[in-house]
């Protein structure tokens, strides 16, 4: 190879990358039309920050492995899917109010699902790359716990669905 070659060669592999970084931003833009919730303050500037050691001592072993550690229940596997009743569903870890019961549809995935939270700041969103995809990640905006992702395949009228897991929340009867 010679010095010609060689020069070309990595200003070719500059390019590429720089087009790849703009092409895969552009392309995440293009998702988080949904992003207008994350600077929002919390519902009467209330916020709850803890260590992971307080964390474990107050939630249960799987909902501090989903609220904490981000993790996904098994579909089908919350008590919350099949509540078709007057009430509020609410953060299991600060009992902050997150979906009313008249925005909850039966996506058919296994996890309850919402197409629009309670309030504008009861939650907030952030991108989220894991496993390869892009998706957006929908956290409690009180405690930062993670709840679920939003999708934008839901029903009227937002178009979006709020698919969360059950475990990171808890249901209070209207009374
Ligand atoms: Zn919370």
């Amino acid at each position: 190879m010679n010095r010609t070659t060689l020069l070309f060669t990595i200003f070719a592999l500059i390019i590429s990358a720089v087009l790849f970084v703009a092409f895969r931003t552009k392309t995440t833009k293009a998702i988080t039309s949904t992003e207008q919730t994350v600077d929002e303050k919390p519902p009467g500037g209330r916020r709850v920050v803890k260590t992971n050691a307080e964390w474990k001592k107050i939630l249960k072993p799987d909902q501090y492995y989903v609220l904490r550690e981000k993790g996904t229940e098994r579909a089908g596997s919350s008590s919350l899917n099949d509540i078709h009743e007057e009430g509020t569903f609410i953060c299991a870890a600060c009992k902050n109010p997150l979906f009313d019961y008249k925005t909850k549809f039966d996506s058919g995935t296994g996890w309850p699902s919402f197409y629009q939270p309670i309030a504008k700041n009861a939650v907030k969103e952030a991108k989220d790359y894991e496993f390869g995809m892009t998706r957006i990640e929908v956290m409690c905006n009180v405690c930062d716990g993670h709840l679920g992702h939003v999708f934008e395949d839901g029903p009227k009228p937002t178009g979006l669905r709020y698919c969360m897991n059950g475990t990171a929340m808890q249901f209070v009867k209207k009374p």
